[in-house]
């Protein structure tokens, strides 16, 4: 499932060949996403310019030219891709076409959804209102993160992955700032330190930084809208590691998996401090 930085490069790669181009048509395919696509999608957004594509969390935000908004969450398994073509494939779900291309939504899984909203309701929507910081935005620091921790009653790794604290954090990144920081995952949120507070700060905007200037992590389904993959999966130290050496430690010591929340989660036993 794609977490922050894989939709991020997904946005950075809409604003590039989508910014300012005028929506000529639309073609659902089959409109059974996660939510039924509204009948009127097509009227509401035909004949439009997509004038800003912002982001929170995991979801993708167009702002259209007449006070629209297109709200989008990509699911599982949901990708863009750009072509000249009526060549559809399998799982093509909507079709978007501009002047000179189409940009076509898959999504096996049908996980993913698109909807439409007034731009001056849409942070109001269920989807976006009970949103938890920005991992990278400034409001996330050492004491919003000491105050937010100290009431929490799960493990550091289920506290990061709550899109109600901290949005678009997920498995793979979870995993990876853990072992950052040396902190264990099942450590419980009321028991970090101020030192570790600190370090995970860091490690949070670090990694995260580095994903997104990678273009994100390929595991499985996602490719980002050119159909590259994202180069950040090279830098994995410890998630899908179980059972290899860890690069830290560099002792006979092996990546071990556990189950939190019924997610696998990766660690190593002796840089990881409980
Ligand atoms: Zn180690």
């Amino acid at each position: 499932m794609p977490e922050l930085p894989e939709v991020e490069t997904v946005r950075i790669t809409l604003k590039k060949e989508i910014l300012n181009e005028k929506i000529l048509s639309i073609q659902i395919l089959n409109k059974n996403l996660r939510y039924p696509i509204e009948c009127n999608f097509s009227n509401k957004v035909v004949n439009q310019s997509i004038k800003k594509i912002s982001r929170r969390g995991k979801y993708l935000i167009l702002y259209l030219t007449k006070n629209i908004v297109i709200l989008l969450h990509l699911g599982m398994t949901g990708y863009f891709r750009f072509c000249n073509d009526e060549n559809f494939i399998k799982h093509d779900h909507i079709i978007f076409d501009f002047k000179e291309k189409k940009m076509i939504y898959n999504d096996v899984r049908k996980f993913g959804f698109i909807k439409v909203y007034k731009s001056e309701n849409v942070n109001h929507s269920k989807h976006l209102v009970n949103l938890g910081l920005e991992p990278l935005d400034g409001k996330l620091n050492k004491n919003y993160l000491r105050k937010s921790i100290n009431n929490s009653k799960q493990s550091i790794k289920a506290y990061l992955m709550n899109f109600k604290n901290i949005v678009g954090i997920g498995n793979i990144y979870s995993s990876e700032i853990l072992f950052d920081s040396a902190i264990h995952p099942c450590k419980l949120s009321s028991a970090i330190s101020n030192e570790e507070i600190n370090r995970l700060i860091i490690s949070i905007k670090k990694i995260l930084r580095k994903a997104i200037k990678l273009g994100g992590t390929s595991i499985k389904d996602y490719k980002d809208p050119m159909g590259k993959i994202g180069y950040f999966k090279n830098q994995l130290k410890v998630y899908g590691r179980d059972n290899k050496p860890c690069v830290n430690c560099k002792k006979n010591v092996i990546i071990k998996k556990i189950i939190i929340q019924g997610r696998s989660t990766f660690f190593c036993e002796i840089c990881q401090k409980f």
